[in-house]
Protein backbone atom coordinates (compact mmCIF):
# COMPACT_ATOMS: atom_id res chain seq x y z
CA UNK A 1 0.00 0.00 0.00
CA UNK A 2 1.04 3.75 -1.13
CA UNK A 3 3.10 5.28 2.25
CA UNK A 4 -0.16 8.28 2.88
CA UNK A 5 1.66 11.71 2.15
CA UNK A 6 0.59 15.36 2.52
CA UNK A 7 1.92 18.63 0.52
CA UNK A 8 2.79 20.43 3.54
CA UNK A 9 3.90 24.47 3.17
CA UNK A 10 4.52 24.42 6.56
CA UNK A 11 4.47 22.85 10.46
CA UNK A 12 5.09 25.04 13.54
CA UNK A 13 5.10 24.70 17.70
CA UNK A 14 4.16 26.37 19.48
CA UNK A 15 1.23 27.91 17.99
CA UNK A 16 -0.72 30.10 20.52
CA UNK A 17 -2.87 32.71 17.80
CA UNK A 18 -5.44 29.51 16.25
CA UNK A 19 -7.34 28.28 19.27
CA UNK A 20 -7.00 27.28 22.63
CA UNK A 21 -3.59 27.06 24.40
CA UNK A 22 0.10 25.77 22.97
CA UNK A 23 -0.77 23.95 19.27
CA UNK A 24 0.78 21.93 16.44
CA UNK A 25 0.13 23.97 13.77
CA UNK A 26 -0.10 22.23 10.25
CA UNK A 27 -0.29 24.23 7.07
CA UNK A 28 -1.07 22.11 3.93
CA UNK A 29 -0.01 23.07 0.32
CA UNK A 30 -2.77 23.66 -2.34
CA UNK A 31 -6.17 25.60 -2.14
CA UNK A 32 -8.29 25.76 -5.52
CA UNK A 33 -10.73 27.77 -3.72
CA UNK A 34 -8.84 31.30 -4.21
CA UNK A 35 -10.48 33.64 -2.15
CA UNK A 36 -10.21 37.12 -3.00
CA UNK A 37 -7.96 38.91 -0.08
CA UNK A 38 -6.76 36.03 1.04
CA UNK A 39 -3.41 35.98 3.18
CA UNK A 40 -1.98 32.44 2.41
CA UNK A 41 -1.91 33.29 -1.23
CA UNK A 42 1.91 30.97 -0.93
CA UNK A 43 -0.32 28.27 -0.38
CA UNK A 44 -2.02 27.85 -3.65
CA UNK A 45 -0.29 25.99 -5.87
CA UNK A 46 -0.09 22.13 -5.52
CA UNK A 47 3.38 21.02 -5.24
CA UNK A 48 4.48 17.54 -4.80
CA UNK A 49 7.87 18.31 -3.96
CA UNK A 50 6.50 19.65 -0.99
CA UNK A 51 4.97 16.51 -0.02
CA UNK A 52 6.14 14.96 3.27
CA UNK A 53 4.81 11.18 4.54
CA UNK A 54 2.27 11.59 7.58
CA UNK A 55 4.25 9.36 9.62
CA UNK A 56 7.24 11.76 9.40
CA UNK A 57 4.82 14.31 10.54
CA UNK A 58 3.32 12.66 13.21
CA UNK A 59 6.83 11.74 14.15
CA UNK A 60 7.81 15.57 14.68
CA UNK A 61 4.82 16.08 16.15
CA UNK A 62 5.76 14.28 19.24
CA UNK A 63 9.25 15.60 19.52
CA UNK A 64 8.87 19.17 18.87
CA UNK A 65 5.54 19.27 21.57
CA UNK A 66 7.81 16.66 24.00
CA UNK A 67 4.74 14.51 23.35
CA UNK A 68 2.03 17.01 25.66
CA UNK A 69 -0.01 19.22 23.03
CA UNK A 70 -2.66 21.19 24.06
CA UNK A 71 -4.49 21.43 20.68
CA UNK A 72 -3.08 20.46 16.73
CA UNK A 73 -4.74 23.14 14.10
CA UNK A 74 -4.52 22.05 10.27
CA UNK A 75 -5.27 24.68 8.31
CA UNK A 76 -3.03 25.87 4.77
CA UNK A 77 -4.15 25.77 2.00
CA UNK A 78 -7.06 23.31 2.00
CA UNK A 79 -6.45 20.52 4.26
CA UNK A 80 -10.18 18.49 2.44
CA UNK A 81 -8.10 18.62 -0.96
CA UNK A 82 -5.86 16.20 -0.10
CA UNK A 83 -8.71 13.84 2.03
CA UNK A 84 -6.30 10.85 1.73
CA UNK A 85 -3.51 12.28 3.46
CA UNK A 86 -5.56 14.41 5.87
CA UNK A 87 -7.81 11.11 6.79
CA UNK A 88 -4.14 9.53 7.53
CA UNK A 89 -3.01 12.59 9.79
CA UNK A 90 -6.29 12.63 11.73
CA UNK A 91 -6.43 8.66 12.06
CA UNK A 92 -2.72 8.83 13.12
CA UNK A 93 -3.11 11.95 16.02
CA UNK A 94 -6.32 9.53 17.44
CA UNK A 95 -3.99 6.72 17.93
CA UNK A 96 -1.33 8.92 19.34
CA UNK A 97 -3.72 10.34 21.84
CA UNK A 98 -4.80 7.09 22.95
CA UNK A 99 -1.60 5.37 23.42
CA UNK A 100 -0.34 8.53 25.49
CA UNK A 101 -3.63 9.08 26.86
CA UNK A 102 -3.36 12.96 25.78
CA UNK A 103 -6.52 14.95 25.90
CA UNK A 104 -5.33 17.42 23.01
CA UNK A 105 -8.22 18.89 20.34
CA UNK A 106 -7.93 18.75 16.66
CA UNK A 107 -8.95 21.81 14.80
CA UNK A 108 -9.15 22.11 11.18
CA UNK A 109 -10.14 25.37 9.10
CA UNK A 110 -11.51 24.75 5.48
CA UNK A 111 -12.54 27.47 2.68
CA UNK A 112 -15.60 24.53 2.14
CA UNK A 113 -19.38 25.59 3.04
CA UNK A 114 -19.99 23.07 5.88
CA UNK A 115 -22.80 21.38 3.99
CA UNK A 116 -20.45 21.17 1.45
CA UNK A 117 -18.18 19.10 4.25
CA UNK A 118 -21.09 17.27 5.61
CA UNK A 119 -22.44 15.76 2.20
CA UNK A 120 -18.83 14.62 0.68
CA UNK A 121 -16.66 14.21 3.66
CA UNK A 122 -18.43 13.60 6.66
CA UNK A 123 -15.89 10.35 7.20
CA UNK A 124 -13.14 13.26 8.09
CA UNK A 125 -15.51 15.42 10.27
CA UNK A 126 -16.07 12.30 12.93
CA UNK A 127 -11.80 12.81 13.46
CA UNK A 128 -11.80 16.27 14.19
CA UNK A 129 -12.67 17.96 17.80
CA UNK A 130 -14.05 21.30 15.40
CA UNK A 131 -14.20 23.02 12.15
CA UNK A 132 -14.12 26.11 11.08
CA UNK A 133 -15.69 26.33 7.71
CA UNK A 134 -16.65 28.70 5.04
CA UNK A 135 -14.58 30.54 2.40
CA UNK A 136 -12.91 33.67 3.58
CA UNK A 137 -15.12 36.97 2.65
CA UNK A 138 -13.15 40.19 2.46
CA UNK A 139 -15.76 42.85 2.20
CA UNK A 140 -17.27 40.81 5.37
CA UNK A 141 -16.43 42.08 9.00
CA UNK A 142 -13.73 40.82 10.31
CA UNK A 143 -15.55 37.44 12.45
CA UNK A 144 -15.12 36.02 15.92
CA UNK A 145 -11.88 35.17 17.55
CA UNK A 146 -9.76 32.80 15.35
CA UNK A 147 -11.86 34.06 12.02
CA UNK A 148 -10.85 36.00 9.47
CA UNK A 149 -14.47 36.80 8.31
CA UNK A 150 -17.96 37.04 9.94
CA UNK A 151 -19.21 34.10 7.82
CA UNK A 152 -17.16 31.73 9.20
CA UNK A 153 -18.63 29.78 12.00
CA UNK A 154 -16.83 27.93 14.79
CA UNK A 155 -18.32 24.44 14.75
CA UNK A 156 -17.85 21.83 17.63
CA UNK A 157 -17.65 18.11 16.60
CA UNK A 158 -16.83 16.38 19.23
CA UNK A 159 -17.96 15.98 23.22
CA UNK A 160 -14.36 17.13 23.76
CA UNK A 161 -14.69 19.87 20.76
CA UNK A 162 -17.70 20.93 22.67
CA UNK A 163 -16.38 21.20 26.05
CA UNK A 164 -13.23 22.84 24.92
CA UNK A 165 -14.92 25.44 22.63
CA UNK A 166 -18.01 26.42 24.24
CA UNK A 167 -16.53 29.64 25.68
CA UNK A 168 -14.79 31.22 22.68
CA UNK A 169 -17.67 30.12 19.61
CA UNK A 170 -18.54 33.83 19.78
CA UNK A 171 -15.48 36.02 21.40
CA UNK A 172 -14.34 38.51 19.44
CA UNK A 173 -11.28 38.69 18.06
CA UNK A 174 -9.81 40.60 20.77
CA UNK A 175 -10.35 38.25 23.67
CA UNK A 176 -6.94 36.41 22.01
CA UNK A 177 -3.79 37.41 20.91
CA UNK A 178 -4.40 37.74 17.00
CA UNK A 179 -0.33 37.07 15.52
CA UNK A 180 2.81 35.47 16.42
CA UNK A 181 5.39 35.96 13.96
CA UNK A 182 8.53 33.55 13.57
CA UNK A 183 11.61 33.64 11.57
CA UNK A 184 12.33 30.44 10.05
CA UNK A 185 14.79 29.73 6.62
CA UNK A 186 15.45 33.31 5.75
CA UNK A 187 11.42 34.15 6.40
CA UNK A 188 9.73 36.20 8.69
CA UNK A 189 6.57 34.11 9.08
CA UNK A 190 3.23 35.76 10.45
CA UNK A 191 0.71 33.46 12.15
CA UNK A 192 -2.39 34.20 13.39
CA UNK A 193 -5.69 36.07 11.66
CA UNK A 194 -4.52 39.87 10.86
CA UNK A 195 -7.32 42.43 11.36
CA UNK A 196 -8.31 44.54 8.48
CA UNK A 197 -5.30 46.26 7.07
CA UNK A 198 -3.10 44.84 8.99
CA UNK A 199 -0.64 43.18 6.56
CA UNK A 200 -0.45 46.78 4.50
CA UNK A 201 -0.04 48.91 7.86
CA UNK A 202 3.33 46.16 8.05
CA UNK A 203 3.94 46.83 4.72
CA UNK A 204 4.31 50.79 5.12
CA UNK A 205 5.91 50.67 8.09
CA UNK A 206 8.80 48.69 6.70
CA UNK A 207 8.79 50.51 3.93
CA UNK A 208 9.13 53.85 6.14
CA UNK A 209 12.13 52.52 7.85
CA UNK A 210 13.83 51.58 4.33
CA UNK A 211 12.72 47.86 4.26
CA UNK A 212 11.09 47.02 0.65
CA UNK A 213 9.11 43.63 1.29
CA UNK A 214 9.63 41.79 -2.19
CA UNK A 215 7.75 38.57 -1.81
CA UNK A 216 5.16 38.34 0.70
CA UNK A 217 1.82 35.95 1.04
CA UNK A 218 -0.81 38.25 0.43
CA UNK A 219 -0.80 38.86 -3.31
CA UNK A 220 1.12 37.57 -6.00
S1 LIG B 1 -8.56 31.73 2.77
FE1 LIG B 1 -8.16 29.49 2.87
S2 LIG B 1 -9.70 28.63 1.46
FE2 LIG B 1 -9.56 30.79 0.97
S3 LIG B 1 -8.03 30.91 -0.66
FE3 LIG B 1 -6.93 31.24 1.28
S4 LIG B 1 -6.17 29.21 1.82
FE4 LIG B 1 -7.80 28.90 0.29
Amino acid sequence: MKTPTLELNKAHWPVTVLGPGRRIGIWVQGCSIHCPGCVSQDTWPPDPAKAITVRDLLAWCAKVSKNAPEGVTISGGEPFEQAAGLRALLEGLSAWRRAEHLDFDVLCYSGLPLRTLESKHADLLALLDAVIPEPYVDHLPQGPIWRGSRNQPLVPLSARGRARYAHWLDAPAEAGRRMQATVEGGRVWMIGIPGRGDMAAVEALCQSRGLTLTEVSWRR
